[in-house]
């Protein structure tokens, strides 16, 4: 137990006014009044002021506040009154014990309304003396620091009670120092196996990098010298608790967080921190989008900073906070870095003391609803994240900034695959809506779903995003496979040989695949071709259509192909065109398929598909001139063939370019024709304008090539318009 003389010396050390007489007495009292009483763990009773005492010399509070924090459990537990202690130590301690007295009757209660309760009064005690909120937290802290003599199930409740008020309440106001200890040890009670693992690899990374943190402490420091900025560096592991989160926001494992280690600067000057991050940047690359400057934009409770991570010495990843000194002592100590005072109110203008007064005035409101209150208030003070509801009432945290998908991620896996819209509060809204705190959210789910790759640029969670990302992979794997095994069915067919799985396995592993699945998926994303197949099913196996020369079908030119190069496939007529080639469906369908990226094609056109390796096919109508760029590439041409199911048409992309009259007006009237035709405008885009005529190109969805010729006549008819034409390319 730490002796009087040593706590003197403690605040001495930062305030050698103390007054010394006044914390003596306290002690002596305190010691006094608590006797022979013993904690949990069989300590005598007194430890525990006096640690508390102890914390608040850490935080360089005044003498009353730890002379108070010595006598704060005297009136609850000990024959101790308030008019005693006005007698003895002034009506300034009294007041500040009795507050806490009040406070702590209500101690570890784990009714919703009797903990709301208690906040209330916490709050309101503090209205009258912040540093009521100081001693109780440190108070809390020393509680959380001894906790384990505690019986299990009242361990939980305390452990999850601070985690969800005093931990975010210390952040809130500021005091990081205190936040991320009470989080740490919460953490460890709450989820003891994740609180073990953590700690464990962090001491084994710790050791394997003993020997580097000094070395970039050095090098940062050196560097920095030499361009004559005075500077500190001081390398830091990350708490527990933090990288717990970090890994459940990002999804990922404790392996793959590539900034366990983060370095800080401490500068004399403000100007210096620029001057230090100029250096920093122009020694090593930063890594992008991790530049945050919280010195010209500090945060709500406060926090000043910069920060940045480059790949630093040896090729590492190092984060860094550079800050002055008196920024680093805000940062840790919050508002307890400007509570050398004497009377304690709230008077200071930052971000971190408006928000408390706010919020007290907020206790004043005579409708107020304790339990209500409890709630806004921590919502507030998780202030980087909002709180939205199932339809069922549960709550989902999620990062601020976050989307119904993200909802849908956090509720479950399926639920986010499966989404297709989303109500908020009843009403339908946009996926990428940004949630507010106490939406209601409801997704709306389809079977047939997959998820968009596009969303992953909508999420913001990473669990979201990684199941984005995994369930795209899943679904274009399948799309190569399905594929795959069209090609090999056409090849084999035309070559009449047949096919089936124990044929394809036997040429598997001549063609360096283990599995016919990885086979299959290969030669549907183009890097096996179907002849390599045949060749290794059937060793026999002759090209005929490479050894015949034939003559493509009079006047069409089938594939284009009439520019007098070898050619590979034979020109098929219309029934064993239909036979051997790929049904195509629309893009959101078993294959990987696109349309050609200028002017589409659309059902009733003839069409050719072009495989690019990973992408898939790319289908073109024949007359479409990009199709040049292929004709040397004889192995990536697939015939291809349309199949649309009547009972569920999709719309296809086309391209029309028009001349009209520049006349005010025009472009309303050519939308209208083509609304009024069942037409889907994508985009529109002027190519000249001015002068008599209009030039302008419109890309559609049509449902078919008659559908589209229909359109054109339409527009055709139209006075204002002098010409329209197809554009393929
Ligand atoms: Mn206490």
């Amino acid at each position: 137990m730490m002796r009087q003389y040593d706590l003197v010396e403690r605040v001495k050390r930062y305030n050698p006014a103390a007054d010394e007489a006044l914390l003596n007495k306290a002690y002596v009292y305190g010691m006094m009044k608590h006797g022979s009483q013993t904690r949990a763990s069989g300590d005598p009773y007194f430890s525990h002021p006096l640690e508390v005492a102890a914390i608040l010399t850490d935080l360089r509070l005044d003498d009353a506040s730890v002379a108070v924090a010595l006598l704060h459990d005297t009136i609850e537990d000990t024959d101790a009154t308030r008019d005693e202690i006005d007698a003895l130590f002034g009506e300034e301690i009294g007041g500040l014990v009795e507050s806490l007295t009040k406070l702590k009757k209500l101690d570890f209660v784990f009714k919703k309304t009797q903990q709301a309760e208690n906040f209330r009064r916490l709050l309101l005690a503090v209205s009258d003396d912040v540093r009521v909120l100081l001693i109780k937290l440190a108070d809390r802290l020393h509680n959380m620091r001894t906790l384990g003599a505690m019986p299990d199930a009242k361990r939980f409740r305390i452990a999850e009670e601070t985690m969800e008020i005093y931990a975010p309440l210390a952040g809130r106001i500021g005091m990081q120092g205190m936040r991320e200890e009470l989080e740490d040890l919460s953490f460890r009670y709450l989820n003891p196996d994740a609180y073990n693992k953590i700690t464990q690899r962090l001491a084994m990374l710790a050791e394997q990098n003993k020997d580097l943190t000094p070395k970039i402490e050095q090098a940062l420091m050196e560097k920095l010298q030499s361009a004559d900025i005075k500077a500190l560096v001081k390398g830091r592991q990350k708490k527990p608790y933090s990288i717990f989160l970090k890994m459940q926001r990002k999804g990922v494992s404790f392996e793959q967080l590539s900034d366990i280690f983060g370095f800080r600067v401490i500068v004399a000057k403000e100007d210096d921190c620029y001057r230090a991050l100029g250096i920093v940047h122009r020694t090593w690359s930063s890594v992008p989008g991790r530049f945050k400057d919280y010195i010209s934009t500090p945060k709500q409770n406060d926090y000043r900073s910069i920060h940045t991570t480059v790949v630093g010495p040896g090729r590492q990843r190092v984060e860094l906070q550079i800050r002055t000194e008196e920024m680093h002592k805000v940062c840790e100590y919050g508002i307890a870095a400007h509570a050398l005072y004497k009377d304690g109110a709230l008077t200071r203008e930052s971000g971190a003391f408006t928000w408390l007064r706010e919020t007290v005035d907020r206790l004043n409101d005579p409708n107020l609803n304790p339990e209500e209150f409890l709630e806004n208030t921590k919502l507030e003070l998780f202030h980087d994240q909002v709180f939205c509801f199932t339809p069922k009432g549960k709550i989902i945290a999620l990062p601020r900034g976050a989307t119904p998908i993200d909802f849908g991620y956090a509720v479950h896996t399926d639920v986010g695959n499966t989404c297709v819209g989303a109500k908020i509060n009843g009403r339908i809204m946009p996926l990428m809506t940004e949630l507010a705190n106490g939406d209601e959210v409801e997704i709306i789910r389809s079977k047939a779903q997959i998820p968009p790759p596009a969303w992953e640029h909508i999420a913001v969670t990473g669990k979201a995003r990684a199941a984005i990302r995994r369930a795209t992979r899943e679904a274009v794997r399948k799309q190569f496979g399905g594929l795959g095994r069209q090609i090999l069915e056409r090849a084999f067919e035309r070559a009449e040989r047949p096919l089936s799985d124990s044929i394809l396995a036997q040429a598997a592993p001549r063609l360096g695949h283990n599995a016919i699945a990885d086979l299959i998926a290969a030669v549907g994303r183009g890097e096996l071709s179907s002849e390599a197949v045949l060749k290794a099913a059937y060793p026999d196996y002759q090209d005929e259509r490479a050894a015949s020369s034939p003559k493509p079908t009079a006047g069409e030119g089938w594939f284009g192909l009439d520019r007098g190069r070898t050619m590979k496939f034979r020109v098929p007529g219309e029934a064993e065109a239909q036979e051997h080639s790929i049904p195509i469906r629309g893009i959101s369908g078993d294959l990987p398929v696109q349309f050609a990226p200028e002017g589409g094609a659309v059902p009733g056109d003839r069409i050719v598909g072009i495989l690019t390796p990973g992408e898939g096919i790319t289908v073109y109508p024949i007359q479409s001139p990009e199709l040049k760029e292929f004709d040397d590439q004889p192995e990536r041409w697939l015939d291809v063939r349309w199949d649309i199911d009547p009972d569920d048409p999709v719309r296809f992309p086309a391209c029309i370019a028009l001349t009209s009259l520049n006349e005010p007006g025009s472009l309303a009237q050519i939308a209208q024709v083509i609304a009024d035709n069942d037409g889907n405008i994508d985009n529109i885009k002027m190519m000249r304008k001015g002068g008599d005529f209009h030039e302008i190109r419109i890309d559609l969805e049509v449902w078919d090539l008659k559908h589209l010729n229909r359109i054109i006549q339409q527009l055709r008819q139209k006075p204002i318009i002098s010409s329209v034409l197809r554009v393929n390319g």
